[in-house]
């Protein structure tokens, strides 16, 4: 899709998902658009004062069938295209949406234009879609700038009506439109009758040195959700697992778990072992707080780290970035103490 020339050019990049689903006129089934046509599908595209250009991805991705590889791919397109657009679309299934978005902050380094993840939780093709007004506003907010610079220069999400920070953001719904949270984050954007941007939670001073992608995760990782009744066997076979280099526990509340003694000794033996241990909070909200209760000291005197506030989508994606990127157990574990790109508070 191509449009007139304008003063800001994007790049809209379809990877799948529900959005970009229409009925076929022949079987009725829903069928990926071809997004060159997509202002066929959307033709209030054609009233907008930007160059809109797009990319499909062929075949369309399901977003569980989403991984490292895929988060390169987009971040490759990005690097190609950086210096000849002034924001980027992403257009994805929701499931997974927040893995991604999360993932890319932390890839892409200095970025300094929007890149907005936005998808759909009907097919753009339906009457009732909410598809339209998710893309016609994420390309509003990717097009926003003053003075040339971009008013969103982050990876963000943008679904039914507000703006989140890509990895502040949890898929909350699998039924209703409003399906994202940002539950420790403020929206960086709200839409109503105005577009509000929230300007002082806006990462806006971003640094002018060129965007480098990195390329490289480690997917040794691998969650732990704690529950009552947990048995060792479980928690066993899950420190024991080949490779394991990183694990992130699920706790609860503030940070807490058991503490029996055989729990707490499988930790230690995973640590001993050089292993990386996260704390998150299986929490939908909040911080996690180790040495609040007696139940999190243990963690925290065994050498857990704290994963503070972040979501388990940004724990784990930047668990597989820090242990691909870096080779000592210090530098990762520094990397998980410090916010990135704003993902922890
Ligand atoms: N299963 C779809 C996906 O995540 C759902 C959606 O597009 O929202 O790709």
């Amino acid at each position: 899709m191509k449009g007139k020339k304008n003063e800001t050019k994007l790049l809209i990049i379809y990877t799948g998902g529900t959005i970009g689903m229409v009925h076929d006129p022949v079987t009725g089934s829903l069928v990926p658009i071809d997004f060159r046509y997509i202002s066929q599908h959307v033709p209030e595209l054609k009233k907008f004062g930007h160059d809109l250009y797009s990319v499909s991805f062929d075949p369309a991705i399901d977003s569980s069938n989403i991984d490292p590889a895929v988060w390169i791919r987009m971040a490759v397109i990005i690097e190609e295209n950086y210096d000849r657009y002034d924001g980027f679309v992403i257009l994805h299934g929701t499931d997974t949406m927040a893995y991604s978005a999360s993932a890319l902050s932390f890839m892409l380094e200095n970025l300094a234009k929007p890149v907005i993840f936005t998808g759909s939780q009907l097919p753009i093709g339906l009457l009732r879609t909410d598809g339209k007004e998710n893309l016609i506003t994420a390309i509003e907010i990717a097009a926003a700038r003053e003075q040339k610079r971009s008013y969103v220069p982050e990876v963000c999400i943008y679904f039914d009506n507000k703006l989140s920070r890509g990895n502040r953001t949890t898929k909350l719904s699998a039924e209703h439109f409003d399906a994202f949270s940002s539950p420790n984050y403020p929206f960086l954007a709200e839409v109503g009758l105005h577009l509000k941007y929230n300007k002082g939670y806006i990462d806006a001073q971003r640094s002018s040195r060129k965007l480098v992608v990195h390329k490289d995760f480690d997917t040794n990782v691998a969650i732990l959700k704690l529950f009552p009744g947990i048995n060792r066997n479980f928690v066993q076979s899950v420190l024991g697992t080949k490779g394991l280099k990183g694990l992130i526990i699920e706790t609860f509340g503030s940070g807490n778990a058991p503490t029996y003694d055989w729990f707490i000794d499988e930790l230690q033996k995973f640590l001993k072992k050089g292993g990386i241990i996260l704390n998150v909070t299986q929490c939908h909200g909040g911080s996690v707080e180790m040495g609040l209760y007696e139940t999190s000291r243990h963690l925290l005197a065994a050498g857990v780290i704290s994963g503070r506030d972040i979501t388990s989508e940004a724990s784990v994606t930047k668990l597989m970035y820090l242990l691909g990127r870096y080779q000592t157990r210090e530098e990762v574990v520094k990397g998980l103490n410090t916010s990135l790109a704003g993902e922890i508070s």
